[in-house]
C-alpha cells in the first residue's frame, strides 16, 4: 500500500525555506509553470523576489492561438504579481523541441538568458517520459547549464506525471474503483519516479498560498474545462534535486508518448546522441 501510494508515506521532506532569487522556470508549455512551481513563484514574490519564466512553446500548432495562450499566461502570473517583462516566450512550435536543431538553438538561447538573469534557482519539468517537449526541457536546460562555469545555481525539477500507477493500462472502472476509496478526490498529484539520494522535496504552503495557485491556474481559461486543470493540479508544489540523467535510457518502462504522436522513445534517444555528436 505504501508503495502504491507514496503520497500517503510518512516522514516527509521538505523544501528548504531561501529567500534566494532571483528563480527562472522553464514551462514547456504555458501552465506548465503553475502546475510544477506555483506555490514557489507566489512565495518567491510575497518575500520580495524576482521570479522569471521562460515559455519554451507557444503550445499550439494553431498559430492563431499563441497570443491567446501568451495572455492567459500573463494573467496567470499576474495573480502572483509577476512582470509581465519577466515572462520571456521563446515560441518554439508544440512538440518541436525534439527536432536536433531547434533543441541546439534553445540550448544555446538559454545559455544567454541565464548568463543575463542570474539566478539563484532554477526549475524545470522532471525527465519522466510523460511529454516529449517536458524531456527535451530537462534536457536543454540540463546542458544550457553544463556550458556555463561556475554557476553557483540550484537546480530543481517537479513531477508532473503519475508513474507509480500506470493509468494507460489500468481499465477505467477498475481505475474509479481504486480512487473511490482514497482521499484523493480527483486524481493523484504526480509523483516523481524515484531515484535513491533524490528524496521529493515538499514545499509548505498555506491554505490562502494553494488558493492563490488554484486562482493561477484558473486563468488558462481553455484548459480548464469543466475546472479540471484546477482540481486535478492545486496539489501544493514538489521538487527535488536534479539527479543527473542518463537520457540515453528510457525514465521508466511505461512511456506515456510512445504511441502517441508517432514518436517513440528511440526517436528521443537520436536527438540526445545527434547534440552528444555535435558538441
Ligand atoms: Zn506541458
Amino acid at each position: 500500500m505504501k508503495k502504491l501510494l507514496p503520497v500517503l508515506s510518512q516522514n516527509k521532506e521538505y523544501m528548504p525555506i531561501t529567500n534566494k532569487s532571483p528563480i527562472l522556470i522553464f514551462a514547456p508549455h504555458r501552465d506548465d509553470e503553475v502546475i510544477g512551481a506555483g506555490g514557489k513563484i507566489i512565495q518567491t514574490m510575497e518575500r520580495g523576489g524576482k521570479v522569471f519564466i521562460v515559455y519554451m512553446t507557444n503550445g499550439t500548432k494553431k498559430k492563431e492561438l499563441t497570443l491567446i495562450y501568451e495572455a492567459e499566461a500573463k494573467s496567470a502570473l499576474h495573480v502572483a504579481n509577476v512582470a509581465e517583462q519577466n515572462l520571456i516566450f521563446l515560441r518554439y512550435e508544440l512538440g518541436s523541441l525534439i527536432n536536433p536543431k531547434i533543441a541546439k538553438d534553445a540550448i544555446a538561447k538559454i545559455e544567454d538568458l541565464i548568463k543575463i538573469i542570474k539566478p539563484k534557482e532554477i526549475f524545470v519539468p522532471a525527465y519522466e517520459g510523460g511529454n516529449k517537449d517536458h524531456d527535451m526541457t530537462n534536457h536543454i536546460v540540463f546542458r544550457a547549464l553544463k556550458k556555463i562555469k561556475n554557476p553557483r545555481i540550484d537546480f530543481y525539477e517537479f513531477p508532473e506525471y503519475n508513474n507509480h500507477i500506470s493509468f494507460k493500462n489500468l481499465p477505467k472502472k477498475t481505475f474509479k474503483k481504486i480512487t473511490k476509496h482514497t482521499p484523493f478526490k480527483y486524481t493523484f498529484a504526480p509523483e516523481f519516479i524515484l531515484i535513491k539520494g533524490y528524496p521529493t522535496l515538499h514545499l509548505k504552503m498555506t491554505e490562502r498560498e494553494r488558493k492563490l495557485k488554484k486562482e493561477m491556474l484558473r486563468q488558462y481559461t481553455t484548459s480548464n474545462s469543466n475546472d479540471a486543470l484546477v482540481k486535478s493540479f492545486c496539489f501544493p508544489d514538489r521538487f527535488r534535486k536534479y539527479p543527473y540523467y542518463n537520457y540515453l535510457k528510457p525514465p521508466t518502462h511505461r512511456m506515456y508518448y510512445d504511441d502517441s504522436d508517432q514518436i517513440s522513445f528511440n526517436d528521443f534517444k537520436r536527438t540526445i546522441i545527434k547534440l552528444n555528436n555535435d558538441k
